[in-house]
């Protein structure tokens, strides 16, 4: 395989994954992103790593030059407290998506992936990719993943493009900072705080519904995606709905301490119920997630634990 890649995003979360996997398969991989090097989640020395902002048309315009394949992940990813509080910069991840685009048409790309996102339904979950789509859940960030959904439907008649939307993904290597932590990683950091019977706090009331889908299968959806022949945006989640309280007791089940539990009603949460119904993955793919959510918690309570005992 001689197959030459950009990974946007790649020094995130779920980018620096894929471009672990990609070079396994023996892709030649350009990795960009906007944080310098030393912030990246995971790096590897067999990809080209550049520290680049493609929201500057100017320095994006050649990014794509020998590229067959752009994978974009690259945004202001946030929890929902962060996202609630940083619309405007959310809905500015629109031109990083059209400085990639133009620079992939203009290169003869072959293949576009788009990280799109559940946060562009609103309405009654379980989400078909056929809902109708007047109004995201989110403003700001779920805005600008449908519009940039639609950037890459009004070309596809230029390249192959391939569009998913993400459920909640979570897994080792996730985002650190507390502001924009999520909550799988999150609660494992306060379950961990709380060992010998002190108290963790959770947003709301417990009884959101989020489908959590471990990274591993987050990429190997993407790769499926890649590979299939539909344009359309596709969901990519586990496919099953499982609440903060329903995460607490899969901790639970693992660790050999309890705690209590506060809980704070006074901040955002998002929508109360958000699951993707992913028939069409299966139905196109022939493949669906595999991860459990008890052994994703696992490793991901594990890591957690190993980073901490780094900051003790
Ligand atoms: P992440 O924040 O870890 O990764 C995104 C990366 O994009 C970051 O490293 C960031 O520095 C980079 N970036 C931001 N602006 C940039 C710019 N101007 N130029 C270059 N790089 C830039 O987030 P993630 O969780 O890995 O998410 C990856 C993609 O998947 C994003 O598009 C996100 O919206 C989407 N997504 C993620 C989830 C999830 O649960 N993590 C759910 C739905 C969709």
């Amino acid at each position: 395989m001689n197959d030459f890649v950009v990974v946007a995003g790649a020094g995130g979360f779920i980018g620096g994954h894929l471009v672990n996997r990609l070079i396994t398969e023996g892709y030649n991989v350009k990795a960009v992103d906007i944080k310098p090097l030393n912030e990246w989640h995971q790096i590897f020395d067999d990809a080209e790593n550049i520290n680049l902002d493609l929201r500057d048309s100017d320095k994006s315009r050649k990014i794509c030059q020998g590229i067959n394949q752009v994978f974009n992940l690259a945004a202001i990813v946030g929890g929902a407290i962060y996202t609630d509080r940083n619309v405007t910069e959310s809905l500015m991840s629109a031109s990083i998506n059209i400085n990639l685009l133009k620079s992939a048409l203009k290169h003869g790309v072959h293949k576009y992936f788009f990280a799109s996102s559940s946060s562009v339904y609103s309405g009654n979950s379980p989400f078909n990719e056929e809902d109708i789509i007047s109004s995201t859940s989110q403003l700001g960030y779920g805005q600008e993943k449908r519009y940039s959904e639609l950037q890459l439907q009004s070309v596809k008649k230029d390249l192959q493009a391939r569009v998913a939307r993400f459920s909640n993904v979570y897994g080792i290597h996730m985002t650190w900072a507390e502001k924009k932590s999520h909550l799988p990683l999150d609660l494992c950091r306060k379950v961990i705080l709380a060992r010998g019977s002190k108290e963790v706090e959770i947003y709301g009331d417990g009884n959101q519904i989020r489908d959590f889908i471990y990274v591993d299968d987050c990429v190997e959806g993407i790769l499926k995606i890649m590979d299939c022949n539909s344009s359309d945006p596709i969901n990519l989640g586990y496919g099953e709905g499982n609440s903060v309280m329903d995460l607490i007791q899969t901790v639970r089940g693992f660790i050999d301490y309890d705690f209590g539990i506060r809980k704070n009603t006074t901040v955002p949460t998002g929508h109360k119920e958000k699951v993707l119904d992913i028939s069409l993955l299966k139905q196109i793919t022939g493949w669906q997630p595999t991860v459990r959510l008890e052994e994703g918690m696992q490793n991901l309570y594990d890591w957690t634990d190993h980073k901490m005992r780094d900051y003790r």
